[in-house]
């Protein structure tokens, strides 16, 4: 089997998919926080750009891709697809094992895929700053680097045990020009009601949230952005699944198992909506697994209601699996996983069985992690090797039951600004 499948520009897609126009039941409205009635396109008017508001509440199937967006996408797309023949034969199994490889992006994770395009659509619009949230500090620099291409200023709240944890993405974030604060900060009410309690709160994507949601509201010419999560940014992220569809095709081969790690849902949505369809539309039977942490395992263990995506009670109410918007998760390496809430469609697909959620410690995605470093010779990111582990899980289970089965996975970033949970981890062992 070939190793590497062509990244041939023609498999570069022109429209994103929208999973919506194939779902048989819609997931329940977004509600608006005040009024609990559905959210309408102006009430969002002053947190999102137009732009961004008419994706998200698009039913159209396919949406065509900005021209400007397709170049600043053609730098680094379409992104490779590997078989895994190294961990295939460490493994003995007669899987096979694919991934596609989003670390090749200019920041190294599949966030610049939304990033570029929120970022477009904020510049077509004239306005002059996104405000923003990052977590391990993946989408902040994603966002940083898109706002440096488009020329939109990004304003940054950085959960505070990863700007400690993890200085270089906020090193990386600053070149490219934007401002970082640790989040909880003192310079908004919502963070201050944590702030004030403990200047050392290690913070929550679901804090820093609340405060970029503030900034932009509260400021003339600011915008929100969200890297996850929203139905908009999982279409962006429906570029990966397209192309993997395409370069399969060179190979022969026809995914049985979907893979991919969560946090808010987005870059396993990018790889698996455009097979969910096929699934949907009675054509296929394709197994989806979406892995998550063990100590914040939102779809193995949150309950499925109306929750705040973050933790004062700005954004909309979204109906999706949730701990709670309390619950802080505790400081873990896959920072880009420490999100108590989940998007409202995988939630979905999750409530009507077509995904599959499991949970993983963080002990078995560090060796998953090793092996894939030794084998396929690629340091992943520690969010990524829960994708991996659950891999290789499978490939495990395709020897024990000797079938072929074709294994795909998302392998959502590189590790490299993560070399330190890496020393970290093999100092514990
Ligand atoms: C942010 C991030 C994730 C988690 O976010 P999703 O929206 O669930 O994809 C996973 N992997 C990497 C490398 C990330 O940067």
């Amino acid at each position: 089997m070939k190793r590497f499948i062509s990244r041939n520009q023609e498999y570069l897609p022109t429209n994103f998919y929208n999973l919506k126009a194939d779902l048989p039941e819609p997931p329940k409205p977004p509600l608006h926080p005040g009024t609990k009635e559905p959210i309408t396109p102006d009430d969002l008017l002053p947190l999102f750009p137009a732009g961004l508001i008419q994706h998200e509440g698009s039913q159209e199937r396919f949406i065509p891709i900005p021209q400007k967006v397709l170049e600043a996408f053609s730098v680094y797309r379409p992104t490779p697809l590997i078989y895994a023949s190294a961990l295939k034969n460490k493994l003995q199994t007669p899987a096979h094992i694919l991934y596609k490889y989003e670390g090749a992006g200019p920041t190294g994770s599949h966030k610049s895929n939304t990033a570029l395009v929120q970022a477009y659509l904020a510049a077509e619009e004239g306005v002059k700053t996104l405000s923003t949230e990052t977590g391990a500090g993946q989408w902040g620099s994603a966002l940083a680097h898109a706002g440096s291409e488009f020329g939109v200023n990004v304003d940054v709240f950085m959960v505070r045990i990863s700007y400690r944890q993890k200085p270089g993405r906020r090193i990386l974030m600053e070149l490219y020009g934007a401002h970082v604060k640790e989040s909880p900060s003192s310079s908004t009410d919502s963070g201050k009601k944590f702030f004030e309690i403990d200047p050392n709160h290690p913070g929550s994507l679901g804090i820093a949230i609340s405060e970029a949601v503030e900034t932009a509201v509260k400021n003339e010419g600011v915008k929100y952005s969200l890297g996850s999560v929203l139905a908009s940014v999982l279409m962006h992220q429906s570029v990966i699944g397209l192309e993997a569809e395409e370069q399969l095709k060179e190979i022969g081969l026809t995914p049985d198992v979907i893979i991919g790690c969560v946090g808010g849902g987005s870059n396993f949505s990018g790889l698996a909506f455009p097979f969910v369809r096929h699934n949907l539309n009675g054509q296929r039977k394709t197994r989806f697994i979406a892995v998550e942490p063990e100590v914040c395992a939102t779809l193995t263990t949150g309950e499925f209601k109306y929750d705040h995506g973050d933790s004062v009670g700005l954004t909309p109410l979204l109906h999706m699996y949730t701990l709670g918007m309390d619950f802080v998760p505790p400081p873990i390496h896959a920072g880009g996983l420490r999100y108590h809430g989940m998007a409202p469609l995988v939630s979905h697909l999750v409530h009507t069985g077509i995904v599959d959620p499991v949970a993983y410690s963080e002990e078995k995605i560090f060796q998953a992690a090793e092996l894939f470093l030794k084998t396929e010779g690629i340091l992943p990111a520690p969010e990524s090797a829960h994708a991996i582990a659950a891999a290789i899980d499978e490939a495990l289970l395709a020897k024990e039951e000797d079938q072929e089965k074709v294994i795909l996975f998302n392998l959502s970033g590189h590790g490299f600004l993560d070399i330190n949970a890496y020393e970290k981890n093999s100092k514990k062992q």
